[in-house]
């Protein structure tokens, strides 16, 4: 199962990025072109497709959990932020959701 993570559109006339937060929360562009609504509970969209750029992103539910995990581990030793995103990088990258190209040592 998947779990939406971002409710993202952006506009192609406008340019605009417009995201939904929560499932009441319906918002258009400046204009007024294409609007989202739904949050993260569903991905509703008005306007054209012709004139929206999709940018939602959705994760499987069991890794979004271990990585909610990752996290939270992270918190509860003191880590700092930069801990706690380390933490949940190295989580996404345990679950196979990481292009490791971009995390190599080398700087090319
Ligand atoms: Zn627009």
């Amino acid at each position: 199962m998947k779990t939406i993570i971002q409710n993202e559109a952006q506009c192609k006339k406008c340019g605009d990025i417009i995201w939904s937060g929560h499932r009441h929360d319906f918002k258009s562009c400046s204009c007024g072109a294409i609007s989202v609504d739904g949050g993260r509970d569903y991905i509703r969209r008005c306007g054209s497709p012709d004139d929206i750029i999709e940018r939602s992103m959705s994760m499987d539910s069991y890794h979004l959990a271990l990585t909610v995990d990752a996290a939270k581990q992270m918190r509860e030793v003191g880590r700092n932020d930069l801990g706690i995103v380390l933490g949940v990088i190295r989580s996404l990258r345990d679950s196979n959701l990481l292009d490791l190209k971009l995390f190599t040592n080398q700087d090319k």
